[in-house]
């Protein structure tokens, strides 16, 4: 039987989890909310609605390093809580603000390189300008794992860390074997294809991180665990997981062999190949317009990559 409670912050789903008495009790919450405004007051109002004291929330594990799953942390922290989170998504979130600020200008040149033009890249570096100050996570407050880290609950169910790389290179979902539910964050979406984003091997080289070949690998790590229900980050849960799993795999698949197709018949400029792949390309807003690309533009990296190693 589940024991979670759900919480919604603006489009975030955070799941509430009883400890273990002989654990010391009191509440693990899986994401610590988005960035905004007013983010912080609602967290609280759900947390009055479910009966659960912001006093007795203990435990928090992020699922990956991104704004709106990490945006409370440094308010919580002020609690006395201890954060899990994935080791190799560690800079990010102990630098917020300017971690973020140094990922931005490095996709910036890594667009500029591949042909974006000016007017959308700098459309989208303005747009950058308005998002909220992000606040990093005290060194003192974080505990990184690497995956297999397990919590007992209540009525002697566990819940157990799995390393999730590929939309983040830290991502981790929590899975409870006793029920077989898996809560993912980014990594299963209903209706969704998680995002690999441009990540880098560290935050201080420009080298890329073969995100695409990791969530590729996490997917089909995925499909090996008994998964009877999955509770994502954002959108409704899910009940056919391997179904979902067995279509994002299809679904890169299938951009790598258009990709391919178009590579074959000489078309290089990444910028050229994105407008091809994608038809309504021009009338897309600026961000989407962005993420595509990086999208092809990190495909392309993976065939080449398997083109060397031949
Ligand atoms: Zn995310």
């Amino acid at each position: 039987m589940t024991i979670h409670k759900k919480i919604t912050v603006d489009s975030n789903h955070l799941y509430l989890f009883p400890l273990a008495d002989f654990a010391g009790g009191g509440y693990l919450m899986i994401d610590a909310g988005p960035n905004s405004d007013q983010a912080f007051d609602k967290l609280n109002e759900n947390l009055n609605s479910t009966n659960i004291k912001l006093s007795s929330l203990k435990k928090i594990i992020i699922t990956h390093a991104h704004s709106d799953h990490m945006g409370l942390a440094n308010i919580l922290s002020k609690q006395d809580i201890e954060f899990y989170v994935g080791a190799p998504d560690m800079s990010a979130y102990t630098s917020g603000s300017q971690f973020e600020a140094i990922i931005i200008r490095k996709t910036a040149a890594v667009l500029k390189k591949n042909g974006m033009p000016d007017s959308i890249l700098n459309q989208w570096l303005e747009n950058k300008k308005s998002r909220l100050p992000l606040s990093a996570i005290p060194w003192a407050n974080i505990k990184p794992v690497v995956g297999k880290h397990t919590f007992p609950l209540m009525n002697n169910q566990m819940l157990e860390i799995v390393a999730c790389p590929g939309h983040t290179p830290g991502s981790i979902a929590a899975y409870i074997p006793q029920t077989q539910e898996i809560f993912s964050g980014d990594t299963i979406l209903n209706n969704k294809i998680p995002s690999t984003g441009l990540h880098y091997e560290s935050i201080s080289t420009e080298k890329q991180w073969p995100g695409i070949t990791h969530f590729l690998n996490t997917i089909k790590q995925l499909k090996l665990i008994d998964i009877k229900k999955v509770y994502p980050a954002h959108g409704s849960e899910i009940i056919n997981c391997q179904a979902i799993l067995d279509y994002y795999l299809e679904h890169f698949m299938n951009f790598e062999k258009k990709i391919l197709l178009l590579l074959n018949n000489n078309l290089t400029n990444p910028f050229e190949i994105t407008k091809k792949t994608y038809k309504h390309f021009l009338d897309f807003p600026v961000n989407n317009q962005v993420q595509a690309m990086i999208k092809i533009i990190c495909i392309i990296e993976k065939l080449n990559n398997a083109k060397q190693k031949n």
